[in-house]
């Protein structure tokens, strides 16, 4: 098991796909294929595969139980998806809520569900089939989600995004029905508090709604970025946007700014993306950024 006490507070990785491999120009197609080449000999064979001409991505998930209470950041992709236009996320059929039980966690435990956006990959374990109705898979919880994303994925309000059709379906069977349940919270404004630990800040880019979540517990910090990097190579180059970012020079200023508040707080910053150790402290590197260190799990 996948676990590191941060100060008062114990996080536990939860993988839901591993060895998920994706087109390097289909991902990136707006950074330079020469950007790849100059850092493969530390991004391969973990995070790009040259050969192939792959990023390699996994989709996992973090348990947090801080206060007596366990919390869930982002819920992946989720099984028995209807994706017409994403068909990597459709149709999954995984033991995700077999490996939060080998965690310890069951449906009923969650206290809270940290939706950091609204896409596809993050929010697909809001919810689970009951006979042929998507119902909330975890019935006792909170699911708190930026109201920014909230409006702007809500398929009612008719905006027009960037990931136009590969999130259909996402808003009606991931976010629809735990609003109609009474679990969602909206938040606005320049913070969340989960609880004395865990704050929730916006860092909007990749979708207007996107946001981390700061951990505080004694001297030690941890930010749980969600989609704000989905490579390594973003911490030595933050200005390289994937064709999932709704607004490329936004993401980048968050990416810089949150990379620069976590080198100088030595924080740990756990993406949601990462194989291998899937978490790295960084440091600045001239007016990019450089992986210190990587997380040890016990
Ligand atoms: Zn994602």
């Amino acid at each position: 098991m996948d676990t590191i006490s941060l100060g008062d507070v114990e996080i536990t990785r939860v993988t839901e796909v591993r060895g998920m491999s994706l087109p390097r120009d289909a991902v990136f197609p707006d950074v330079d294929a020469g950007h790849w080449r100059e850092h493969q000999h530390w991004l391969a064979p973990e995070y790009f595969d040259p050969a192939a001409d792959e990023v390699r991505a996994s989709v996992q998930t973090w348990v947090l139980r801080s206060e007596g209470r366990t919390i869930l950041v982002d819920t992946g992709i989720g099984n028995g998806r209807e994706r017409p236009y994403m068909p990597v996320f459709a149709h999954l059929d995984t033991d995700f809520l077999g490996e939060l039980a080998t965690a310890g966690v069951r449906p009923e435990d969650v206290d809270v569900v940290v939706c950091t956006h609204l896409h596809g990959d993050h929010v697909g374990w809001n919810t689970h089939l009951v006979d042929r109705e998507w119902q909330p898979t975890f019935p006792n919880a909170e699911y708190v989600v930026a109201r920014a994303d909230f409006e702007y994925w809500n398929p009612e309000n008719q905006i027009r995004t960037r990931s136009g059709r590969r999130m259909q379906n996402v808003f009606e069977d991931s976010v629809a029905p735990v609003h109609r349940a009474g679990q969602t919270v909206l938040w606005e404004g320049d913070h969340h508090d989960v609880d004395a630990h865990l704050r929730i800040e916006p860092a909007p880019g990749h979708t207007p709604g996107s946001s981390v979540l700061h951990l505080r517990s004694g001297t030690e910090r941890a930010v749980f970025v969600g989609d704000l990097l989905h490579s390594p190579l973003q911490i030595a180059e933050p200005d390289c946007s994937p064709c999932f970012d709704e607004d490329e020079a936004r993401a980048s200023t968050e990416r810089r700014r949150i990379l620069g508040w976590t080198a100088d707080h030595n924080a740990l910053l756990f993406p949601a993306h990462f194989p291998g150790p899937g978490a790295a402290q960084v440091r600045r590197d001239g007016g990019r950024f450089a992986v210190k260190e990587w997380a040890t799990w016990r």
